[in-house]
């Protein structure tokens, strides 16, 4: 039964490339699910855009020294072909900067506004008086007020999820100037989610009890058991949509309340490319809804979109928001300050045209009903164990051997066995089983079922072994040949939601192209025959659809990882903060000498000391030094040192040391030595 559906896609925001977490989390479900409607004959509309407002982009172009405009446009290009590379198949993907969107989300709040939705409010909101500026959203940081997380932002902790006011902030400081902001006066509307919570109760909590995800019905259920409260939609901020009511001036929507409005104008923006009414999309009852999203913004889809949406009163409401849960990075959160993630620009360097095993890999281990980690050695072995070995595998041979004997051609059954009819009729059953996962938003499951299609496949390869019989029955190979050809006709069909490249290829290698009619999904389980006797595959040594990936192909990335956790540690190393002053003639107070350690060994019975011998070009004496742990005594013998020749001795162990050899740390904690960066120069040579 053929249904329309508008299907949403997070809109990413504008401040950076995306990772493989948005990939996992939000576009490749929602692409799978697209994909899959399309294929079974429903209307689709498949939206996406930039969101290009917030304080985020505002504090990133302050700090590049360029326009909040140049932010966005830079990360738009990027963010857009990154979607398109990785086949996310969006039929419109906009920007909330662009015209139509400003028009129809100003129109959004001026509806609100004159149905009296709005509560108008003058309060006290933090304000930071060196920078002039009123503290919204992540211009503040501070103590989180439901789980204690030091650095949650204003208007969301990133810890827990929860959604509140800057003026919850427990300790709030000012993002731009790091003081601790001052209360100031200003008017904001405001969305009284407090009217709503009978209607949301009533609608989720009661209606969508058993359709939606545990986790997203868990996480409304607590912020509606708690109470809501009214929420700011407006902000005082230059860069944004400006509030277009009276009293507005200087201020704009708040980015929570435009962004969602997106998906309504990119629909319009497509509506209005192709010919359709948009509003069939958006406020006809029998249009299905569905937002994918990440588990951060399930209040934003859950609670305040929906209740401007009722508010508004022609909308039709979301039917489902599946949520996933984060994906990690071998074992840690996947941070873009951290630069702790695979980007996806990176991803195509390093892996060019192998978007479809990305794509798989996240899919077989999508964070669906917990927080998942992403590692590259399952990565590895998705590719090398089931990709190759199963699926490519079990194509390669269906291609090979049917050039090989039959020229290309596919030969004419003889009587089928009761393997055959068995194996016919499994392949039949698949479509049913995928959909069903599909529809149930359960995409890894369904991706199992596909990876167990190609599975049956080479089991039936490998049992009736064509190669074998070739020589003794020429009937029966024909068939056992015909038989698997279905199956590989059957797989590029049925794998275009997970891999459509894949099976892009996969149809050309068996000339799709030339059937007298495109294949269904439904297809799969209603034709017996898919590809007929005397069709033509693609002649001539047929293209690998999957290559193995090598074990130092994994270690590069794992390197690179590695380096990104060096230079971070490296950058978050506390510097000390400077000593108290002191004057020219103190400085000189310090005799300090260049020097050679001409012998070296360690103190008996401790483990940090070394005695050492040096040539200060005053004299020989001796030092004893704590760097035992770091240099053996080989290492350090005719080493050049700077020495601090006038400390006065003191007796370490029994023994007097005479000096100081100056050293300091690099980046994981080991000793460096401080001395001069060039050969030849001579003992004693005084450094000042
Ligand atoms: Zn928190």
């Amino acid at each position: 039964m053929s249904k329309r559906y508008t299907i949403t896609a997070a809109l990413p925001y504008t401040n950076g490339p995306i990772h493989i977490g948005h990939l996992a989390g939000v576009y490749v479900p929602a692409d799978i699910y697209s994909r899959y409607l399309r294929l079974t004959g429903n209307d689709v509309a498949f939206i996406c855009g930039s969101d290009e407002h917030g304080v985020p982009i505002t504090i990133k172009a302050k700090k590049e020294g360029v326009t909040p405009q140049d932010i966005v446009d830079k990360y738009h290009a990027i963010i857009k072909t990154s979607f398109e590379d990785f086949g996310i198949s969006f039929d419109n993907y906009s920007r909330t900067s662009a015209k139509i969107h400003h028009d129809t989300a100003s129109e959004f709040f001026k509806t609100l506004y004159d149905k009296n939705e709005f509560v108008e409010e003058v309060s006290e909101q933090l304000y930071d008086a060196e920078a002039n500026q009123f503290l919204a959203d992540r211009f503040v940081i501070g103590t989180c007020p439901k789980c204690g997380f030091e650095e949650a932002y204003g208007d969301q902790c990133e810890n827990c999820g929860t959604s509140h006011n800057a003026t919850d902030l427990i300790n709030p400081k000012s993002a731009i100037t790091g003081n601790t902001p001052t209360l100031k006066e200003t008017k904001h509307w405001f969305l009284p989610l407090n009217k709503h919570e009978e209607f949301l109760r009533e609608w989720i909590l009661k209606g969508h009890k058993k359709d939606w995800k545990p986790n997203v019905y868990g996480q409304v259920k607590s912020w509606v058991d708690d109470g809501l409260r009214p929420r700011a939609v407006t902000r005082d901020l230059d860069w944004g949509i400006p509030v277009p009511v009276e009293g507005g001036e200087g201020k704009v929507l708040y980015v929570w309340f435009d962004a969602p409005i997106g998906y309504i104008s990119a629909t319009k923006e497509w509506a209005a490319r192709v010919g359709k009414n948009w509003e069939d999309y958006w406020k006809d009852e029998n249009t299905k809804l569905v937002h994918f999203i990440g588990k951060d913004n399930i209040v934003f889809h859950c609670i305040i979109f929906p209740s401007m949406l009722k508010a508004e009163g022609s909308y039709i409401l979301p039917e489902n928001v599946p949520a996933n849960e984060f994906l990690n990075l071998e074992g840690n959160k996947l941070s873009t300050s951290k630069n702790w993630a695979v980007w996806l620009p990176e991803y195509l360097e390093d892996f060019p045209n192998q978007q479809d095993v990305l794509r798989y890999a996240l899919t077989a281990n999508a964070p669906e009903t917990k927080d998942n980690d992403f590692t590259w050695k399952d990565f590895q072995a998705r590719n090398n164990n089931e990709l190759v070995a199963i699926f490519g595998n079990f194509i390669n041979r269906v291609a090979v051997l049917t050039n090989k004997y039959y020229n290309g051609e596919i030969p004419q059954p003889a009587e089928f066995k009761a393997i055959d009819e068995e194996t016919l009729a499994a392949v039949k059953a698949y479509p049913a089983v995928i959909a069903s996962s599909i529809e149930r938003y359960r995409f890894r499951e369904g991706s199992q079922e596909l990876m167990n299609l190609a599975r049956l496949g080479n089991k039936y390869l490998a049992d009736e072994e064509p190669w074998k019989t070739i020589k003794t029955d020429e009937e029966r190979t024909k068939t056992v040949m015909f038989v698997a050809l279905q199956i590989a006709s059957a797989l590029a069909v049925l794998s275009e939601p997970f891999l459509p490249f894949t099976s892009d290829k996969l149809k050309s290698i068996l000339n799709h192209a030339e059937l007298d009619s495109e294949l269904t999904w439904e297809d799969i389980s209603t034709k017996d025959v898919l590809l007929p006797a005397g069709h033509s595959i693609q002649s001539g040594k047929p293209e690998l659809l999957f290559s193995k990936i090598e074990d130092d192909t994994i270690q590069k990335q794992l390197d690179k990882l590695e380096a990104s956790k060096k230079a971070n540690e490296a950058a978050n190393k506390k510097v000390e903060p400077q000593k108290e002053e002191i004057t020219f003639d103190d400085f000189t107070k310090l005799d300090l000498r260049v020097g050679t350690i001409l012998e070296a060994e360690k103190m008996p019975k401790t483990k940090k000391l070394l005695v050492l011998k040096v040539d200060t070009g005053i004299d020989t004496r001796t030092i004893v030094s704590g760097i035992a742990e770091s240099f053996s005594p080989e290492d350090v013998i005719g080493k050049r040192v700077t020495v601090l020749v006038n400390l006065a001795p003191r007796k370490l162990r029994g023994v007097e040391s005479q000096g100081m050899i100056l050293m300091t740390e690099d980046e994981s904690g080991n000793l460096v030595f401080v001395n001069p960066n060039i050969d030849g120069v001579p003992n004693g040579l005084k450094i000042s």
